[in-house]
């Protein structure tokens, strides 16, 4: 008997608080797409409740399309005086887009409606209109004080559309932290972003879609703490004369960017900057997103698929990757 109380101790702790924990999973809309939250915890219930709604109240704030939001005001009114989500999210976007020297731009949102992208009310407008819209995006004419943001160029609209879901995702992983959970993962809309390691211990398994077959996957990670976000093309389009014009737009043009890429897919722990960088290094092509991915000496690593079953890897994943396709890893030292 005395022998077995030691290993009834040694089981209880190797076993952790898996003793009562549990999982609990919840499926809703919100920011315009299909979430999935998965939380392992002592009380999973409550857990996944906080995080629907803390997601369920950003998208309130943040949302450039309804009509209470703060950014739906900002955009109407050319000023206002933010809450400490929005302020920091426009200030993160600021930031994101000087680094990427503007092909990841949040004020684009009076070009996009031209394309009708926002309303699904397709339509490819005139050149003439596109460079008159394009003149109000210059997120260098937004100024920030007090609380208070600006937009000092009229016409000019904020959407964090290419950067809101990463930015949430940050937020909620953190807010669990802080409640205690120490395993969870979050799907937003193909945002995806998780906390620790799955129950059984194991890294969680995140697959990333095939843009050239749907229901087919280019790679699968194995990641712990980090997010794990892809832009494409192929997401949100449509076909006008046989051609196909994507929602994720040139600042230089505000034409769909005529990317050799068809998708990106970026690895880190930072949400809010994997978001912009996919859609910045889209937008930016094959050659200039490897030499931004080495040169910006910024921790994350990229998946690049040019199709046609080819991508190209960055070294920081290439032992948390599996995939069928023959892919070339790229290493920061290649650009020196
Ligand atoms: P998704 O949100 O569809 O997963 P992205 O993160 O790439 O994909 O964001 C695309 C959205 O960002 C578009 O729907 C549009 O609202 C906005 N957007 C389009 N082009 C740009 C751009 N160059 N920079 C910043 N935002 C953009
Ligand atoms: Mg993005």
């Amino acid at each position: 008997m005395k022998k077995l109380i030691p290993l009834f101790i040694l089981f209880i702790i190797l076993c952790g608080c898996s003793f009562s924990a549990d999982t609990d999973s919840e499926s809703f809309f919100a920011m315009d797409t299909y979430m999935t939250v998965t939380v392992n915890d002592k009380d999973s219930k409550s857990a996944v409740k906080y995080a629907e709604n803390e997601i369920l109240k950003l998208d309130k704030i943040l949302s450039a399309h309804n009509k209470n939001s703060e950014i739906y005001k900002l955009n109407k009114n050319g000023s206002g005086k933010l809450s400490a989500a929005a302020l920091e999210l426009t200030e993160k976007s600021l930031e994101y887009s000087k680094l990427t020297e503007n092909a990841f731009n949040p004020a684009m949102l009076s070009v996009s409606k031209l394309w009708g992208f926002p309303d699904k009310n397709y339509r490819v407008p005139a050149e003439k209109e596109i460079k008159t819209a394009l003149k109000t995006a210059k997120p260098d004419k937004i100024s920030v004080k007090n609380n208070t943001v600006k937009l000092n160029l009229k016409g000019m609209e904020l959407d964090f559309g290419a950067v809101a879901k990463g930015y949430t995702s940050d937020k909620i992983i953190r807010g669990l932290k802080k409640r205690g959970t120490e395993s969870a993962l979050l799907n937003l809309g193909g945002n995806v972003a998780a906390l620790g390691v799955k129950p059984d211990g194991t890294e969680w398994n995140v697959a990333v879609e095939n843009p050239d077959e749907k229901g087919n996957y280019i790679a699968n990670l194995r990641i712990k703490d980090k997010a794990v976000i892809t832009s494409g093309g192929y997401e949100r389009y449509f076909k006008k004369n046989g051609k196909v014009y994507h929602h994720i737009l040139n600042p230089e043009n505000g034409y769909p960017a005529e990317s050799s890429l068809k998708s990106v897919t970026t690895v880190g722990e930072n949400g809010a900057m994997c978001d912009a960088f996919s859609t910045a290094l889209f937008v930016m092509g094959k050659e200039k997103a490897l030499r931004f991915w080495a040169e910006s000496g910024l921790d994350f690593d990229v998946i690049l698929y040019t199709g046609n079953g080819s991508m190209i890897v960055t070294e920081g994943i290439a032992d948390i990757i599996n995939s069928d396709l023959d892919y070339k890893i790229v290493k920061r030292s290649d650009y020196e």
